[in-house]
């Protein structure tokens, strides 16, 4: 079945959208996934940090049920709907941000490209300061402001002007806070003067990255020089967001009160919902109409969105996904110090955010993307989902479903250590 399927995907889609797993699923439920030869695999990706309240809830598929008996699609900009403004309420009862209003799109990279925008409307500059090894998105812009160059930036170098990447720190691999800061200070002699930087956009956690936090004095050090000079703060939430590091938001974690952020993912339990949520006196400044688009908060979307909310609440997930986290970054230290598997650097998470990077056996400093691809391959064969990630590729990651079970985290981790040993 599976290599039939390969074969019409080979016949039918373009490489640039074709994925790197050799398998299609059939179905789902909670952190669990059957593929279509019925080989089982326990789910430590949720989607790509999506599926944070586990798979096929029965709330949420009861909300989107619900939902369907009485409209699916009105456009937003024509019709009103209640659902629509209710999410936007739960947005900005959550969000870190005095005073917020929100609005909702499609996918993530619509809400950093509406962020940007914003700020620069509310701003009227136009720079835009991101990170190295950023990662916010495929479109056009989205891509100009990633800063991750492998694989996606390389591969597409028409980047849009004004803006300007500060590597992230990371001390791990040499690059401090301080240096950090030097970066941002050069920028602003030999680039561009703070007084035509509209916004510095940052992921709290970098995801695609690698899993790697900014230092909560980094982030609050960062929110000075923003006020210091005009500039908005932009905390992109998309992969960070909803519970995963243990707050609703992981800004939360510096006590940084952002402008602007943008969030995605696990928004819309499994259904495609986006939105920015900001300050009003930053949103105010721009034109009715100017935000949103034909598919832009669809209602079925909403509805599961609402029965995220409740669960997150009802369920306890923030704690659970510390829990989670806890136990996790405990059994991977355990595992990666064994002798017989690759060389394996410190395990770092936040919440359930957990990544590991996995170095060459001749040099323990050089990373090894060429291994962590053979291990997760070797996980997928073993019946676990992890991903890659990481400005070096060396980097596996792991994001369950916050409502896993401690019974499903062993069985993913006695997975994991098979595909680890004996390469
Ligand atoms: N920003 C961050 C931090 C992300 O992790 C992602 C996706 O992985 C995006 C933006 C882009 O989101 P989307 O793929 O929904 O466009």
């Amino acid at each position: 079945m599976t290599e039939t399927l390969l074969n019409r995907r080979k016949a039918a889609i373009p490489a640039g959208a074709a994925t790197s797993h050799p398998f299609f699923v059939d179905r789902a439920e909670g952190s669990e996934l059957w593929d279509t030869d019925g080989k089982h695999y326990v789910d430590f990706v949720a989607g790509i940090a999506v599926m944070n309240v586990g798979h096929r809830h029965p709330r949420v598929m009861a909300a989107i049920a619900a939902q369907m008996d009485r409209y699916a699609h009105v456009a937003w900009p024509v019709q009103h709907y209640e659902p629509y403004v209710a999410v936007c309420e739960r947005l900005n009862a959550v969000a870190p941000i005095n005073d917020a209003v929100s609005f909702l799109v499609n996918t993530g990279a619509e809400a950093t490209e509406n962020a940007v925008k914003i700020a620069r409307l509310a701003t009227g500059r136009s720079g835009i300061i991101a990170f190295t090894g950023s990662f916010h998105g495929r479109t056009n812009l989205a891509l100009s402001l990633t800063g991750k160059v492998a694989p996606l930036r390389a591969s597409y170098p028409h980047f849009q002007p004004g803006i300007f990447h500060i590597p992230f720190p990371i001390p791990d691999h040499g690059t401090s806070e301080e240096e950090s800061l030097r970066a941002l200070d050069h920028l602003f002699r030999a680039s561009i003067s703070p007084d035509q930087v509209a916004a510095i956009l940052v992921e709290p956690v970098q995801g695609e990255g690698g899993y790697y936090m900014a230092p909560p004095a980094f982030l609050q050090k960062i929110q000075q020089i923003c006020s210091d000079h005009g500039i908005l703060f932009i905390a992109d939430e998309i992969q960070s967001g909803f519970g995963r590091t243990g707050k609703f938001f992981a800004i939360e974690h510096s006590g940084v009160e952002p402008d602007l952020i943008p969030v995605a993912k696990g928004i819309g339990g499994g259904l495609p919902l986006a939105g920015v949520i900001g300050k009003r006196s930053v949103m105010d400044k721009v034109m009715p109409g100017s935000l949103g688009g034909t598919f832009a908060g669809n209602p079925l979307a909403c509805a599961a969105s609402l029965a995220v909310f409740d669960i997150i609440r009802d369920e306890g997930l923030l704690d659970r996904a510390t829990a989670i986290g806890q136990h996790l970054t405990t059994a991977l230290a355990r595992i990666t110090a064994r002798t017989d598997v690759p060389p394996i650097g410190a395990v770092r998470g936040l919440g359930a955010m957990v990544a590991f990077e996995v170095f060459k056996t001749e040099d323990h400093s050089v990373p090894d993307s060429d291994t962590t691809k053979t291990i997760a391959t070797r996980a997928a064969a073993e019946g676990l989902l992890v991903l890659p990630c990481g400005y070096w590729g060396n980097t596996i990651r792991i994001a369950p479903p916050l409502t896993t079970t401690d019974k499903l985290l062993d069985e993913g981790l006695n997975r994991l250590t098979r595909a680890l040993t004996g390469l």
